[in-house]
């Protein structure tokens, strides 16, 4: 007797880093049936990130549009992965901006004209008031309603969970191993409704995403042993020092555009080390116990990409999150899965 084909999958979702972990949460939440392909994240953004929500970020105090309900929906959904996961994913944290242009103070002010910037930036406090042991000539600020996730348990604890139910392969999805047709696609032996790439920066060098307005940095950070001298609140001061736990925090990053350099290197962790100095002037060396890094993909146009390819109707883009993957992913997640079920996904443009 010949074995029945397997019923399509609704998703084949390509990549595990926290946007694919994600998606695999909310398509399970809606009850679609899918399969997540992940190469043991050789290439994940996600486990170089400090994992910070940070509502207002740079120089220029920059917000999304629709801030309020992008920290509601995060909130909301780590809440409910740790509960999932049986981890607490998410720890709300003040952090503190450290002015270092007195330009700064003009964008601050106009922040908190608006009704978000006025519940969540505090005023400016005078110098001599901000973190310990750190200069701050130009006074500083409080900035409110952000946190930190936990992004590596986030995508071990995911892992543990799709692989218990069968729904993770570790494998690489090449392109040319994927056949796409009108009516959804096929790869490995698993056809489905849509294939989802959620692969960071590797996106890029797939032939229906190539021409997309990337915008794409690479980035490095340093893990430090924790020491007394340290603030204990997370601190922006063009670079960012955040407490990861009682012994390590994390510090960073750069912005490099030598995409094709991969491991990390000897100039970023002095060019890091030599700010640290600057920052914390007074304090001891730290020592480093790792250096980590990863490619930034981000949008030139501002949002992520969250649609269609434009010659395939099976093949699908949830990427480009740039730095915000934490704030903006869940609520960008949530509107995918939306738009899949009731088939309003639009292909995206160039
Ligand atoms: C140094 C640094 C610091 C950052 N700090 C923050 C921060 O504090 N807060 C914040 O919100 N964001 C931060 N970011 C950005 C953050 O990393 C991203 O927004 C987000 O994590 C990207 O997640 P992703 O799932 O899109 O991509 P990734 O994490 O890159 O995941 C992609 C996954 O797909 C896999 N993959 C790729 N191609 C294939 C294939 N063909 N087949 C199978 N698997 C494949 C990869 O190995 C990886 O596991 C930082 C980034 C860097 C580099």
């Amino acid at each position: 007797m010949r074995e029945a084909a397997p019923s399509p999958l609704d998703l084949l979702i390509v990549g595990q880093g926290l946007i694919g972990s994600l998606l695999a949460h909310a398509a399970a939440d809606a009850g679609l049936d899918f399969l997540v392909v992940d190469d043991g994240h050789q290439d994940a953004a996600s486990l170089a990130a400090a994992g910070l929500m940070t509502p207002f970020t740079g120089r220029r105090f920059s917000a999304p549009e629709n801030l309020e309900i992008l920290l509601d929906a995060a909130k909301r959904r780590y809440a409910s992965l740790s509960e999932r996961l049986d981890a607490p994913l998410y720890r709300p944290q003040p952090m503190i901006r450290v002015f270092t242009l007195y330009e700064e103070h003009r964008r601050h002010a106009r922040q908190r004209q608006t009704h978000t910037g006025a519940r969540l930036l505090g005023p400016i406090r005078a110098t001599g008031e901000g973190p310990t042991g750190m200069p701050d000539p130009m006074g500083s600020c409080r900035i409110g309603g952000g946190g930190q996730v936990d992004v590596a348990t986030l995508l071990q604890r995911t892992r543990t969970w799709l692989a218990a139910s069968g729904r993770l392969q570790q494998a690489r999805l090449e392109p040319a191993a994927l056949e796409l047709g009108a009516e959804g696609c096929h790869w490995n032996g698993h056809p489905a409704h849509l294939c989802v790439l959620c692969t960071g920066h590797q996106a890029r060098h797939w032939d229906a995403f190539r021409a997309l307005p990337w915008r794409l940095s690479r980035g490095q950070a340093l893990i430090l042993r924790r020491n007394p001298t340290m603030p204990t609140e997370i601190v922006h001061a063009g670079r960012t020092l955040a407490p990861l736990d009682k012994d390590r925090a994390w510090f960073g990053a750069t912005y490099q555009h030598d995409l094709d350099r991969r491991e990390p290197d000897p100039e970023a962790r002095q060019t890091l080390l030599d700010e640290y100095r600057r920052l914390f002037p007074e304090a001891p060396a730290p020592e480093v116990l790792d250096q980590i890094g990863g490619i930034r993909a981000g949008s030139r146009h501002g949002p992520p990409f969250a649609g269609l390819a434009p010659d395939h109707p099976a093949l699908a883009l949830l990427d480009g999150f740039g730095s915000r993957g934490t704030l903006l992913g869940p609520w960008h997640v949530d509107r995918f899965v939306q738009r899949f079920i009731n088939e309003t996904l639009a292909p995206l443009k160039p």
